[in-house]
């Protein structure tokens, strides 16, 4: 991936790819995965050792969506990658498919199931202790949702993260102020989310969640001692202008109509 350009490119395709497949499918949550398209970009793109040749490499990095309930934008990026085919990516919840609405570890390329919420980061933490035990190198990032931090085992895994001095695990927050119901703030607020992560012993930066190059330089900066947290700000339904920050689309699907005008807006040709 050359520059700015490119990446911007892909990440317009990865939210297409998303719009077809909750139209085809009828399949809620698109909301939610458009919001962490850039961060799947950016941390596929630009920092994960992570590709179709080394998926079974025990020295690849690890990524967990713990916010399983965006499936589709990762099913689209592992399918940029070859690691899921065209076929995979059109059989969406179809019968016997894999690709379901939450990640099935079966899948290629997916390291644990999720979309239970709240338990992606306790997952990344187990990961992260076997490889500081096994003094292996790679890294493991977890991406989460804010309405995750209502959860007591996100807590106790930021406890777990920080004693244990899990220095090679990265979490980020997909921090879209929605949760399925309501505005995060107003369900269970979480401010000041940063100063929260600060006082449980983590590295902390806050980043525009849709800007690739601050999320890159963010996400590969590392404390030697600590876990390291990115607090991305973002906009829920992020790419489509009639879809931003209007938590309907958390459960409404996009008629034919509003897909082509989404892929206008996307710069599809
Ligand atoms: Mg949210």
């Amino acid at each position: 991936m050359k520059n700015r350009n490119d990446l911007k490119k892909l990440s317009n395709l990865v939210r297409f790819e998303v719009l077809k497949m909750s139209h085809a499918a009828n399949a809620p949550h698109l909301a939610s995965s458009l919001s962490c398209v850039d961060i799947i970009t950016v941390i596929y793109k630009k920092i994960l050792n992570f590709n179709s040749e080394n998926i079974s490499c025990a020295s690849r990095d690890r990524f967990i969506l713990s916010k399983g309930h965006a499936a589709t934008a990762l099913y689209a990026m592992l399918n940029h990658l070859n690691i899921l085919s065209r076929e995979d990516i059109l059989s969406y919840t179809k019968r016997g498919s894999l690709l379901e609405e939450h990640p099935n570890p079966k899948l290629p390329g997916v390291e644990a199931a999720t979309g239970s919420l709240g338990h992606g980061l306790s997952v990344g933490c187990g990961i992260a202790l076997s490889s500081k035990i096994n003094k292996s190198n790679f890294e493991t990032f977890v991406l989460l949702s804010d309405g995750e931090c209502n959860e007591g085992s996100t807590w106790e895994a930021a406890l777990f993260a920080s004693a244990k001095k899990l220095n090679k695990l990265t979490a980020i927050v997909d921090f879209n102020k929605w949760q399925a119901t309501g505005r995060s703030q107003k369900v269970l607020g979480l401010d000041p989310l940063v100063d929260k992560f600060h006082s449980f012993g983590w590295d902390v930066s806050e980043v525009d969640g849709h800007n690739h190059d601050e999320l890159e330089t963010c996400i590969k900066q590392k404390n030697k001692d600590k876990p390291s947290m990115v607090v991305a700000h973002t906009v829920k339904g992020k790419g489509v202008s009639f879809m931003e920050d209007d938590n309907n689309w958390h459960y409404r699907i996009p008629n034919q109509s509003e897909l082509e005008k989404a892929k206008r807006e996307l710069n599809i040709k």
